[in-house]
């Protein structure tokens, strides 16, 4: 007899993957902002940042099918559609830019670290002490929030998110001041413009601008990684950087691109990325093919078209106006439909998150007590949802928080 799914994946997969909730999900469909298991129940996702347009968007399936049934080659053949896509995403940025397109936000990101060194002739990165920034070797390099495992290098220097206010430029400075101490000069600066596993930071928008010019009057790049905040989850603009007033020089993007079909990119200010693109060749197989634009072109046009940005600016207002009302809750902070909701510890969070599971509610926690729920659903979820979420959330509190 075949052994239960769960002890052949523990067998056959790899001991790094790890799964959510204390009773893992097995999923057989999605439709929308619900998730549907092999028994037939149902779940609301209020936590997928990767299908902005609901899951099985009819028109993005449509597009991906019909670009499968027709050719599927890479970015070394003129085509139609990768220039497509770039014009309707570079009309989205508030400056001239050009985009090179990758399989994830890892790839993305990893990109402009090479880019940053290249341009900057520096070596030196800083990030926040939490942050996560992808899988590669020098991507998970910047990723403290990997765990204990991981050995930042060197050259990387970290400074504090920007909790209850504090000043965030100031902690980068130091970081300047530190690498330039130990004679490493500053080549980028790597922030997700809503610190989304520092524990969501949102405000006051504009906090950023002074890191940013501190940055560059070190010489360093500025890099948004808006892998989760980008295409309109800010409610209020396209980019999370935009909230700030600042230009980056690179803009990495991926999760709700595709709208789960594995496409991502970078976007830089044509200056930054001329003498590396001169100088290097980029060819990534599967970054920029013509199934991946045509799914990426697709999510654009629906959310654009759908006005999910404007959905989750009022729908995410309406959720936040709730979530301040639950005892327990100390703090509820984000934008558009990204917000984090503080409790008091991580456990309390642990079991909030996994009763909601078992009340068909789907959410997580962020921050490094990992005390803050993270909620981020589909940018299509609407009202209704919201008070499904909001009412579990009044009963599971109640529970958690009467079992002390
Ligand atoms: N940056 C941020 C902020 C992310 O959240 C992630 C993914 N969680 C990445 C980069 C890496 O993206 P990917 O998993 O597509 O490589």
């Amino acid at each position: 007899m075949t052994p239960p799914l769960l002890e052949r994946r523990q067998q056959l997969l790899s001991p790094s993957y790890r799964l959510f909730y204390e009773e893992p999900l097995h999923l057989a469909s999605g439709q929308g902002a619900w998730l549907t298991d092999v028994h037939g129940r149902r779940f609301l996702d209020a936590y997928n940042n990767v299908v902005p347009a609901g899951h099985c968007h009819p028109r993005i399936v449509a597009a991906i099918v019909a670009q499968t049934e027709r050719l599927n080659t890479h970015t070394r053949y003129l085509h139609d559609t990768i220039v497509d896509y770039a014009d309707a995403l570079l009309a989205t940025f508030p400056f001239p830019a050009q985009a090179t397109f990758t399989c994830s936000g890892s790839e993305a990101n990893d990109l402009a670290i090479r880019i940053a060194r290249h341009a900057t002739g520096g070596e030196g990165v800083i990030i926040t002490e939490n942050a996560y920034h992808g899988v590669t070797s020098a991507t998970a390099a910047i990723s403290p929030s990997l765990g204990k495992g991981v050995n930042l290098g060197m050259h990387v220097r970290t400074v504090p998110a920007p909790v209850a206010g504090t000043d965030f430029a100031a902690g980068v400075r130091s970081a300047i001041a530190d690498l330039q101490r130990h004679g490493i000069r500053p080549a980028l600066l790597v922030v997700d413009t809503l610190f989304s596993s520092d524990g969501i930071f949102s405000d006051p928008a504009g906090f950023l601008a002074p890191a940013v010019e501190a940055a560059h009057e070190a010489g360093a790049l500025f890099l948004a990684d808006e892998v989760q905040p980008g295409f309109g989850r800010t409610g209020s603009h396209m980019w999370g950087f935009e909230r700030h007033g600042i230009v980056p020089d690179m803009v990495s993007m991926g999760k709700p691109m595709g709208n789960g079909y594995p496409v991502a990119g970078l976007v830089c200010q044509p200056e930054v990325i001329r003498d590396f693109g001169a100088s290097i060749r980029y060819f990534n197989t599967f970054g920029g093919n013509p199934v991946a634009m045509a799914a990426a072109l697709a999510t654009l046009r629906v959310i654009q078209d759908e006005h999910l940005m404007e959905n989750a600016h009022t729908v995410g207002a309406y959720l936040r106006a709730q979530l301040t009302r639950h005892p327990g809750i100390h703090d509820v902070r984000g934008v558009g439909l990204f917000m984090g909701a503080e409790l008091r510890d991580g456990t309390i969070a642990s079991r909030v998150v996994n009763e909601m599971r078992v009340r068909g509610v789907l959410i997580s926690s962020s921050g490094p007590a990992g005390n803050v729920l993270k909620i981020r659903p589909p940018l299509i979820f609407s009202r209704e949802q919201a008070d499904i979420l909001n009412n579990t959330l009044g009963a599971v509190l109640e529970m958690v928080l009467a079992d002390g």
